[in-house]
């Protein structure tokens, strides 16, 4: 009760900073005007990118384009203009009724003004193309601004209430900013009370039905990505991957459940059944110092390799050419093949989920942020583990498998590695193992340079998907652009940017700070030491990040989902009569408030386990407060930079 009343009253101390620029910029309305602009639409861009005007002006527009046709759809405005070739004209159609008759015109005109509350709240309108003109339309848009923009205000307000808070509980010992003081505090055992729960997840069979679902959502995927149309907008593979996959995988899976998706994830299935020769009782026997029977060479993993620098890696390289592969259908589907292929060839080869453990892009994204999740597996007691020698979690038992990501379930104190696959459950044969339910955000810090490196490139990748894929600026397009435009110079200075950032610049930042937050503070800790710290506390703020990223991936094309379920291969099928049902986003004027508040509660979060990790050094708040304040600017600086770059 204590915590909840400390949180509501936090809640209220930054919303009462926001509200305060929220209000003050209401009185800075100027006077309404009329405003002609004309709109240049080109592959992948128009010009001009931004339209800022201020609140009740009225807008003239006129359209050109350079090449092929466009459109000018903005929905909040119930806009859609075509553009063509031919003429100075455009033929504007109604986005909430496209039946309806259209009428066509050489100047568009309309009022900057939302109806009712929404005009004192809305500010930011993207408008898009809705005519495909080439492998990267869907990237084509710019932003509509209508001045005063209180949502920028009331979001920059709210970032000073934040910090207001989090310097105060620097100081003062009787301070909420940290809600939970012991490490393992709030950590409840979920299965303790639930044996139909514990049945659940002892048994194989809802893990088993699960995983078929999504390996026959996997074909689904390859099948139409291949063979379906090069339309990746209307093709359903694409979709499935890269708005409903991703959105569930980060804004949903992750946070709440850590690792979950393994627990159900097709890619290593077909190495297990080829390593264990069954899907469900263990074959008894003994290979190598495990008590169960493998097949294959079962080759140890090179030890120099043993960290996450080939995940990191490979991660890289998918980040690197991933406007190519959310473009192109195919790409798509080949890579989800070699998704396939690899850890089934791998296991052949090398003992356990090799590739989980250390290839695989989606455990480079999942591993560091399951490190958030309010979901753990843990050990029931830790005196059992202590005491217990056969050890039969790791190496393996008559009930269950030997663990295919090597752990000690007794050593296991953070959920980065652990694969929730759910085998030791089976195979501790003292029944100590449970899930716990846990506060979001409770592991903190970093436990070696190459997970540190891994949180910081996916914390940059998170700013820079962010830019590549809501970014107004057209030059950014054409740095990616390898399929159309085939801008393999531009290209290749962007990966070197990409590279860059993520292993050298962004590390490079950290570790400055963290050095001048060690010596100012004169702390005991190596430099090192409070690298790791400080690198932990990018999470939050990363994993924020990539939740507001990939909303606008689902919202923007829910209705293409609907369209391609009816048509998945984009061959003019029907089949539950929505082929052809208008385009409409999922509430786009709420978007931009979503992501200004995970970007606020994330940088709450990192602000509050950056403290957490240095308090169990008994530094005076002074020294707490130096070496933590480099971090803190970093953090908030790229905060306020995210903020504007969504709201604004
Ligand atoms: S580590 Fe990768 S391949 Fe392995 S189960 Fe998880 S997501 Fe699938
Ligand atoms: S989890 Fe079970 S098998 Fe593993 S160390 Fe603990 S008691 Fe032993
Ligand atoms: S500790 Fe190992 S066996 Fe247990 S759920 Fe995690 S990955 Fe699976």
């Amino acid at each position: 009760m204590k915590i909840f009343k400390s949180r509501i009253i936090n809640i209220l101390i930054i919303f009462g900073f926001g509200l305060i620029p929220a209000l003050v910029c209401q009185f800075f309305v100027q006077a309404p005007t009329d405003r002609y602009i004309h709109v240049r639409s080109f592959r992948y861009g128009k010009d001009p990118s931004v339209i800022r005007v201020n609140r009740g002006d009225k807008l003239h527009l006129t359209f050109s384009t350079d090449d092929t046709g466009h459109s000018f759809f903005l929905e909040e405005f119930d806009i859609d203009a075509k553009i063509s070739p031919a003429r100075d004209k455009v033929e504007v159609f109604k986005t909430s009724d496209p039946t309806q008759k259209s009428y066509i015109t050489k100047e568009l005109t309309f009022t900057a003004k939302h109806p009712g509350i929404l005009n004192y709240l809305v500010a930011k309108s993207n408008y898009r193309c809705h005519v495909w003109c080439g492998p990267m339309h869907a990237f084509e848009l710019g932003k509509l601004i209508i001045l005063p923009n209180t949502l920028l205000a009331f979001s920059l307000g709210c970032v000073f209430g934040i910090l207001f808070l989090w310097i105060l509980s620097l100081f003062s010992a009787a301070s909420n900013f940290s809600i939970e003081e012991d490490k393992n505090a709030g950590y409840k055992d979920l299965l303790k009370k639930s044996g139909f729960l514990r049945k659940i997840i002892v048994s194989r069979w809802p893990q088993t039905i699960l995983l078929i679902i999504a390996m026959t959502m996997i074909y689904i995927v390859i099948l139409t990505s291949v063979f379906g149309t090069n339309m990746a907008g209307r093709n359903l593979g694409v979709l499935m991957m890269w708005a409903i996959w991703l959105f569930l995988l980060v804004a949903i899976l992750t946070p709440l459940f850590g690792r979950v998706w393994c627990t159900v994830c097709p890619l290593p299935f077909f190495g297990d059944l080829l390593q264990r020769r069954s899907n469900f009782t263990p074959v008894d026997g003994k290979t190598k110092e495990y008590n169960n029977w493998y097949s294959g060479l079962f080759l140890k993993w090179p030890a120099k390799l043993q960290n996450d620098l080939l995940k990191l890696i490979v991660f890289l390289v998918i980040a690197t050419f991933s406007t190519t592969l959310v473009a192109d259908p195919k790409v798509s589907g080949i890579t989800v093949i070699m998704l396939l292929l690899v850890p089934t060839l791998m296991a052949g080869i090398w003992e356990f989920r090799a590739f989980c453990r250390y290839i695989c892009p989606v455990s480079a994204f999942v591993g560091p942020f399951s490190r958030m999740s309010t979901l753990a597996l843990r050990s029931k007691s830790q005196q059992v583990c202590d005491r217990c020698k056969p050890h039969y979690c790791q190496k393996g038992s008559t009930e269950g498998w030997a663990c295919p990501y090597g752990l000690n379930v007794g050593e296991i104190k953070e959920n980065s590695d652990c694969g929730l696959c759910l085998e030791c459950t089976r195979s501790c044969m003292y029944n100590n193992i449970t899930l716990y339910s846990r506060p979001l955000g409770s592991e903190l810090g970093t436990r070696n340079l190459s997970e540190a490196w891994l949180t910081m490139a996916v914390f940059t990748l998170s700013i820079i998907y962010s830019v590549l894929y809501e970014g107004q600026w057209p030059v950014v397009r054409d740095f990616v652009n390898i399929l159309d435009k085939q801008n393999w110079d531009l290209f290749g200075i962007y990966a070197i940017i990409v590279w860059t950032l993520s292993l050298v610049i962004i590390p490079g930042i950290v570790y400055l700070l963290s050095y001048t937050g060690a010596k100012s503070s004169k702390t005991q800790r190596s430099i090192k030491e409070v690298f790791l710290a400080s690198s932990g506390a990018l999470l939050p703020l990363g994993f924020a990040l990539w939740i507001a990223f990939v909303i606008p991936m689902l919202f923007v094309n829910v209705t293409f989902i609907t369209q391609s379920i009816s048509d998945p291969f984009g061959w003019g099928w029907d089949f539950f009569g929505t082929a052809n049902i208008p385009w409409h986003q999922f509430v786009p004027r709420l978007v931009p408030w979503l992501q200004a508040g995970l970007v606020l509660t994330g940088l709450w979060f990192s602000l509050r386990n950056l403290k957490k990790s240095f308090e169990s050094d008994k530094l005076t708040p002074r020294q707490l407060f130096l070496i933590t304040l480099p971090m803190c600017v970093f953090l908030s600086a790229i905060a306020i930079t995210m903020i504007i770059f969504y709201t604004n």
